[in-house]
């Protein structure tokens, strides 16, 4: 029995990668995409591959479609519309935008009821590993910046993957060194500050995808761990292990870390 799969954001950079990803795996069917800004164009456009109909303007689609699952790469306003919809209509949704803040959390936690909800800022494995090896690290050092960096069309900063290493680096350390900067020539020189009172960075630049830098000092010592993700495909494998997982996770579930046994 496949999993009947609706994507909002079909038309974007990640919707249409996820699309693909989807009609390529014999458990998924895809039933319908959605994307108010570039409905009408044809699904084996979007997919290359022999899939019949076009992208749509609306939710309603989904609900004639009878979609189980629909997964949300868009913006967040438009996510927290589609969500509410999702939530309404009882379809388990999997959610890679970012820029939700603890407001929104609670707020689908209220709503998913009916269906499930699985977040993740950052579906790749590799990112979720340096998350991890970041929370690890944290008590052993004392000073701590992280650094950011993507695409120039990317909307949001700091990212959603940054903003959660600072949160769990946070929750595993209190002990933080104090800024030494007294001075400040340039306005923002030194990042913003983050979770825990750790300072972030986010650079934009044509070319990148997603990168992270999670720089640990202490005396004598530092610790780089750094993520590279070169192509949305590194993505894939994970939003797909939560199409397939969401059903079995009642309310909100946010993480990768919660699908892999680390
Ligand atoms: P994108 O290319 O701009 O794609 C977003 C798409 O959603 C666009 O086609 C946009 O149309 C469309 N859209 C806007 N409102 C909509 C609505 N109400 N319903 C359906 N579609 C709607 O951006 P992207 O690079 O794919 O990134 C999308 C999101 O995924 C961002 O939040 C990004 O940070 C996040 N992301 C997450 C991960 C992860 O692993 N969790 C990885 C990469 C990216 P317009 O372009 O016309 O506005």
């Amino acid at each position: 029995m496949t999993i009947r799969v609706g994507v909002f954001g079909a038309g974007g950079r990640m919707g249409a990668t996820v699309c693909r990803a989807v009609v390529a795996d014999p458990e998924l069917d895809l039933a319908v995409g959605v994307d108010p800004f570039h409905a009408g164009i044809d699904l084996r456009q979007v997919t290359g591959a022999d899939v019949a109909g076009q992208i749509a303007p609306s939710s309603d689609a989904l609900a004639r479609s009878g979609v189980q699952v629909a997964v949300d790469f868009t913006q967040v306003d438009a996510a927290r519309q589609n969500l509410a919809w999702c939530a309404e209509n009882g379809v388990h949704a999997v959610v890679g935008t970012t820029g939700f803040g603890p407001d929104d959390y609670a707020d689908l936690a209220a709503r998913f009821t009916k269906s499930n909800c699985f977040v993740a800022p950052n579906f790749a494995i590799g990112a979720v590993l340096m998350m991890r090896f970041a929370e690890l690290a944290a008590p052993y050092f004392e000073t701590t910046e992280i650094i950011e960096l993507h695409h120039d069309q990317k909307v949001d900063a700091p990212s959603g993957t940054s903003l959660l290493t600072a949160e769990r680096m946070a929750a595993a350390s209190g002990d933080w060194g104090a800024d030494p900067t007294t001075k400040t020539v340039i306005d923002g020189a030194r990042g913003g500050i983050g979770p825990g009172g750790i300072r972030m960075h986010s650079v934009r630049l044509r070319g990148l995808i997603a990168h992270q830098e999670v720089l640990l000092g202490t005396a004598g010592q530092s610790l780089s761990i750094r993520h590279d993700s070169y192509d949305r495909q590194s993505f894939m494998p994970g939003v797909i292990l939560a199409i397939k997982a969401v059903a079995d996770r009642p309310g909100l579930t946010v993480g990768l870390d919660a699908l892999l046994d680390l």
